[in-house]
């Protein structure tokens, strides 16, 4: 059995078919799944310095180079690759008095930082399978973002004292803005809530909670809290649908699960789509006592060292991204920034950041070429065993760049 660093669900569970170094079937992935695997030898870069190919000892040399010279780095990316790289990366920060952050400062890293602290009633995702009866996703279209996490883990399999199955043994609560895919499974012991804002849906809540009407869904929500009364574990998947709508106002939503624990067991998990997000999140929230955005200078976490807010003041020289395309994804402004100062890419594939980096490094594919430990959304560490060994991964690439801080 593989595991698949696809996305945050890390199903271990996956059986491959090879033929020499061909993947020739994949079993129990998803079709994203089984692309990583089918496909992994398609777009692979090349070890280039200023965007012409260059060998593998040319371009880390000048990768070494850059950083010696660089007096103001930042890292970013590393959460497709391993608990292993993201400690050696959170220690060439340290030593370089570097910033660091990841993609959860986008994503539902607020989320994780609030388990971690205490602040939110969390559980595993077997746990879910076991025992959770309303199964609530909240601004999460969990169909697409994470295929098998609800044929896996929560809505559809049998397990301990839910075996009697979706039909008669869980209910489900969509809340979004729109009919997702997932909002469409919501028919029979379920309910979709069509929100404009979730805010007022928190206060239609708390109504409920008082005794009084809720302002909005006057059927539902008392429908929803009786359900969830009936069962002493419910869940909520958090996603980034939530996160973008409190608006920040995160204090309301954790007053919300705090009232439903006064009446029924209720926890929460984000239900995010990078694979190791919540691994490097821990191991930061380990060594500082911050999730992301650090400036091992000031040795605190501030939305000033968040990577495109970096960009965008003009405070570095040097980017070391691993296993992300921020060209691709950031707004111009600040992809037009990175293209001006000395960029380190390393990622077993092409990139549009790749293209106009100082330096590629190509690596290895996490779970395909090379091993490690990965975090799951819920907190499990899941090991990844590679189903072809290559010698120039993450960690052989860190390694060497440390060399030279
Ligand atoms: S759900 Fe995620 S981890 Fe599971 S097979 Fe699909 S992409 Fe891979």
């Amino acid at each position: 059995m593989y595991t698949c660093a696809g996305c945050s669900c890390l199903c271990d569970d996956i059986e491959i078919v090879t033929e020499k170094d061909d993947v020739k079937t994949v079993y129990n992935a998803c079709r994203r799944g089984a692309g990583i695997f089918l496909n992994y030898r398609l777009s692979r870069t090349e070890p280039k310095v200023d965007g012409k190919i260059a060998d593998f000892e040319q371009a880390i040399e000048k990768a070494q180079d850059i950083i010696q010279n660089s007096e103001n780095l930042a890292i970013y990316g590393l959460d497709t690759t391993t608990l292993e790289v993201q400690e050696l990366a959170i220690k060439l920060a340290e030593k370089k008095e570097a910033y660091i952050d990841d993609n959860s400062t986008f994503c539902l890293g607020d989320f994780v930082e609030m388990i971690l602290k205490g602040e939110l009633p969390s559980t595993t995702l077997e746990e879910v399978k076991d025992n959770a009866y309303v199964i609530a996703y909240w601004g999460s279209d969990a169909y697409h973002s994470l295929s098998r996490h609800m044929s896996r883990y929560t809505y559809y399999p049998r397990g301990g004292k839910r075996q009697r199955g979706y039909e008669e043994d869980r209910f489900l609560v969509v809340i979004d803005v729109r009919k997702t895919h997932t909002a469409k499974l919501a028919k029979k012991n379920a309910r979709f809530l069509q929100i404009r804002d979730d805010l007022e849906l928190i206060e239609a809540f708390n109504q409920a909670l008082d005794g009084k009407a809720p302002s909005i869904f006057v059927n539902d929500i008392p429908r929803i809290l009786k359900e969830m009364e009936k069962a002493d574990f419910n869940v909520i998947f958090g996603g980034l649908g939530l996160k973008y709508g409190l608006k920040g106002k995160y204090e309301a939503f954790k007053n919300l699960i705090a009232r439903l624990n006064e009446r029924t067991g209720v926890y929460f998990i984000p239900a995010g789509c990078h694979p190791n997000m919540r691994g490097f999140n821990e191991l930061m929230f380990d060594k500082t006592g911050e999730i992301n955005r650090y400036s091992f200078n000031e040795q605190r976490s501030s939305d000033e060292f968040a990577f495109y807010r970096l960009l965008e003041n003009d405070a570095i020289d040097t980017a070391v991204i691993i296993g992300t395309d921020p060209l691709n994804s950031l707004p111009f402004e600040y992809a037009k920034k990175l293209a001006k100062i000395n960029t380190i890419v390393i990622d077993p594939r092409e990139t549009f950041t790749g293209r106009f980096a100082r330096v590629v490094l190509p690596s290895a594919i996490a779970g395909v070429e090379t091993g490690g430990t990965m975090v799951r959304s819920d907190g499990v560490r899941v090991e990844l065993k590679p189903l072809f060994e290559k010698e120039i991964n993450d960690e052989a690439i860190l390694s060497r760049l440390l060399e030279v801080v």
